[in-house]
């Protein structure tokens, strides 16, 4: 046939199929997880046009998503009346990866392989690649997608491939919009044939969709939009399923937030912190985790408007019926209401995450533990939300035990009576810390001091002159504010050396260091060391940032 197209997939994407083909993935049935969840973005896509746009002229086919099997012939069928796909959209969507993220996942997938662990390959992250559709090559030998795009005058296409380096494109005879997809079934996966098996599948992995899924005609999911209802409806498996609905995930989620306001605006938001941090691993920046609804529609999905930069880690839902339908998703980032929500939605995060906090310690600091890098992208970033991030930081002490942690209030409510302001210290250890000399006359007198690990840490805790009416110092610091040191004598001083000798010493110092010193003073802040830099510019970690900065300008 003439009109048949032989076209290469992206190298990515044959990589990709090769894990995809040759795994022995066992929870291999999310492919209609990832199928179904795909023809639901398609309905969505369909309905969200519809509502904003005149141009839809044909016929309305029902917004619902039907499954076939045969058993006879080992297929499965899933039909979709989605937006469907041109040509174009098909090479596009369907052979190519533009989002370095996917591409990371990929080239970390083949890694894993070559090192040989590859038989057991996992996959389960596959949809939150955004690479989903290639799924379906795990249980099929091959897979015909028929297609055609909601435009007026589009053409229908036929896009078929085994998974091996190539797919075929040629000309299709379909009269309805929307996709459907044949999967011709590899003899080890030809229970997904089987009725009974698609309706446990669906059960368990795509009860949420918001779209009726029939199989061979009967209706199976529940559609609903949980976070309209009260929180007394829902049961937690309701909740966690849904999590694991929107987000292609398999883990459970680590914080769940469900709350809703009338005024000043119109608010539902079911947000959740998810079990793990990928970032942490070493993958790419992830991608924002919350989509935007208005009355149950989706306005916008991952939604960069509706969340700051530092909650991307945050999955779910935000609906609010104060925003404009037709409101153009280009304009989301600038649109003053968005904006608002953004604020109000951010602000009670945060008010939750210190109720959490409050609440249950330890699993706050299981939180910690992963998840502290936003929160502290965000203290050093959202100048908005600044007080509530602070108070949500945590820190390790001369003090606390090692893996114990202290927030800066904590810390406040147990600080010496005379004592003037709250200390830090950095270092990129424990270890590294209390073996340095800027730690003993704060030992010394039993008073508390933080440790910072990270720059970031110095450069948050610099830049905030106070905490609850206290200042911040740094220990390395040369500063007025250090406790009253020089009225006290350290427990373990000997008698006063003569001041002419002081004087001589001092001045021999002087002399050898030159100008590489701005001043040298006898100190009494130390016990055991017999000398000690101090820094008129913060941390040496803070300036270590600062020399990074200045030599990338
Ligand atoms: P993702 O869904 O995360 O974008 P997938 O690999 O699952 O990644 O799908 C790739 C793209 O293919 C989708 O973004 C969409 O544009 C297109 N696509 C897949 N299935 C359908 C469908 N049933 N109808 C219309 N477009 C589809
Ligand atoms: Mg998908």
């Amino acid at each position: 046939n003439n009109n048949v197209e032989t076209r290469e997939f992206q190298t990515e994407i044959t990589q990709l199929l090769d894990i995809v083909i040759n795994s022995l993935y066992t929870e291999r049935e999310i492919f209609l997880r990832e199928l179904i969840s795909n023809a639901a973005d398609a309905t969505e896509k369909l309905r969200y046009c519809r509502l904003t746009e005149n141009e839809i002229s044909e016929s309305e086919q029902p917004l619902e998503i039907s499954i076939e099997t045969d058993e006879e012939k080992h297929t499965l069928t899933i039909t979709d009346n989605g937006i469907g796909m041109t040509k174009e959209e098909l090479i596009e969507n369907l052979g190519t990866i533009a989002h370095s993220g996917s591409k990371e996942f990929i080239r970390q997938l083949t890694e894993v392989r070559k090192a040989g662990s590859g038989s057991n390959t996992d996959l389960s992250l596959i949809g939150q690649f955004g690479v989903g559709f290639y799924s379906a090559f795990m249980v099929a030998e091959k897979v015909t997608l028929y297609t055609r795009s909601f435009r007026p005058d589009s053409e229908s296409w036929i896009w078929s491939s085994n998974g091996a380096g190539s797919y075929l494109i040629e000309p299709g005879d379909q009269s309805n919009y929307g996709t459907r997809i044949v999967l011709q079934l590899k003899e080890n996966a030809y229970n997904f044939s089987k009725a009974d098996e698609i309706n446990r599948i669906i059960k368990q992995y795509s009860s949420f969709v918001p779209y009726p899924v029939k199989v061979n005609g009967e209706k199976v999911n529940t559609v609903e939009a949980i976070w309209t209802k009260n929180a007394s409806e829902i049961s937690e498996q309701e909740y966690t399923e849904f999590y694991k609905y929107i987000d292609n995930a398999f883990d459970e989620p680590f914080y769940r937030m469900h709350f809703s306001s009338d005024a000043p605006l119109s608010i539902k938001a079911l947000l959740f912190v998810p079990g793990e941090n990928y970032e942490r691993f070493g993958f790419s920046k992830m991608e924002r985790g919350v989509n935007l609804f208005c009355k149950k529609v989706l306005i916008q999905e991952k939604s960069e408007a509706i969340v700051p930069e530092w909650m991307r880690f945050v999955r779910g839902v935000i609906d609010s019926d104060d925003l404009p339908l037709n409101i153009s998703r280009e304009t989301l980032q600038d649109n003053a209401l968005v904006a608002k929500l953004n604020k109000v939605v951010t602000g009670r995060f945060l008010k939750y995450l210190e109720e959490q906090a409050k609440d249950d310690p330890a699993k706050y600091n299981q939180f910690w533990e992963k998840f502290s890098r936003f929160i502290k992208e965000g203290a050093a970033s959202d100048y908005a939300h600044k007080d509530a991030l602070v108070r949500l930081l945590r820190f390790e002490s001369n003090m606390t035990a090692e893996g114990e942690l202290i927030s800066l209030e904590g810390y406040v409510g147990r600080m010496r009576e005379e004592q003037k302001a709250i200390y830090y210290v950095s270092g990129s250890n424990r270890k590294v810390i209390e073996s340095g000399p800027y730690l003993e006359i704060f030992k010394d007198k039993g008073i508390e001091v933080l440790y910072t690990y990270e720059p970031i840490d110095d450069y948050i805790l610099s830049g905030l002159p106070e905490f609850k009416e206290k200042k911040i110092v740094a220990a390395e610091q040369d500063s007025q504010d250090l406790p009253d040191l020089d009225a006290e004598q350290p427990s373990n001083a000997e008698s006063d050396i003569p001041e002419d000798e002081v004087k001589a010493l001092l001045d021999w110092f002087k002399e050898t260091l030159g100008d590489r010193v701005t001043e040298v003073r006898a100190s009494k802040r130390l016990v055991d060391s017999p000398a000690v830099v101090l820094s008129s510019y913060g941390t040496h970690s803070m300036q270590k940032m600062m020399q990074i900065m200045n030599k990338d300008m």
